[in-house]
């Protein structure tokens, strides 16, 4: 029997994505027996970052001030605004590095089984900046799974207005997964490669 102070981290960090409960185990053990100092400045930085991460007011990206710098960024084509779930996914397309327009952050995928309606979504913020902003084209980069294609269809027709071009990014990406499973040469084509949708 482990101590129940050893149980109880195990527990917090098997709530981690993508660590187990082997993982959990083997982490928790090596940091009960690592040096305090620098299990210290672990935790700090963990604690540190949390308090300065926020999310950007206009596209929803992490960001330790906002408006982030994307959104802040004069040489980036403020026409072209690339529509994402998450806010990672901003990290997997500017990873790709071909991208050269501004983006905003869903939260989420419309998809009624889970509870989550199109007011979930920052849809109201995105009407809102095309009304400030010059933005002339939305490309959706949101997985090719049903909830993907229901929220791109939802958008391209709640959106739609004169002036405005709505593409899609070119499937290309595997069915089912979101964009971190893409590999940047793949993400590129399928930006480059967007269709209008009507
Ligand atoms: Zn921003």
């Amino acid at each position: 029997m482990l101590p129940d102070s050893i149980t109880t981290l195990i527990a917090a960090l098997s709530k981690l994505p993508g660590v187990g409960p082997r993982s959990a185990e083997r982490i928790a053990l090596h940091l009960v027996q690592t040096e305090s100092g620098i299990v210290k400045q672990l935790a700090d930085v963990i604690v540190t970052a949390r308090e300065r991460i926020q999310f950007c007011t206009t596209c929803g990206a992490l960001t330790e001030k906002s408006p982030c710098s994307i959104c802040d960024d004069a040489r980036r084509d403020g026409s072209l605004i690339c529509v994402v779930e998450r806010a990672v996914d901003i990290l997997s397309i500017e990873k790709a590095g071909t991208f050269r327009g501004k983006f905003h952050v869903l939260g989420g995928k419309i998809s009624p089984l889970d509870g989550v309606e199109p007011e979930d979504l920052r849809i109201a913020e995105l009407e809102k900046r095309l009304g400030a902003e010059p933005i002339k084209e939305i490309v959706i980069a949101l997985s090719t799974d049903v909830e993907g294609d229901a929220t791109s269809n939802y958008l391209a027709k709640r959106l739609a207005r004169s002036g405005l071009k709505i593409s899609r990014i070119a499937y290309g990406l595997p069915a089912g997964s979101g964009l971190e499973f893409a590999d940047e040469l793949t993400l590129s084509r399928a930006l480059e490669g967007r269709r209008e949708m009507h």
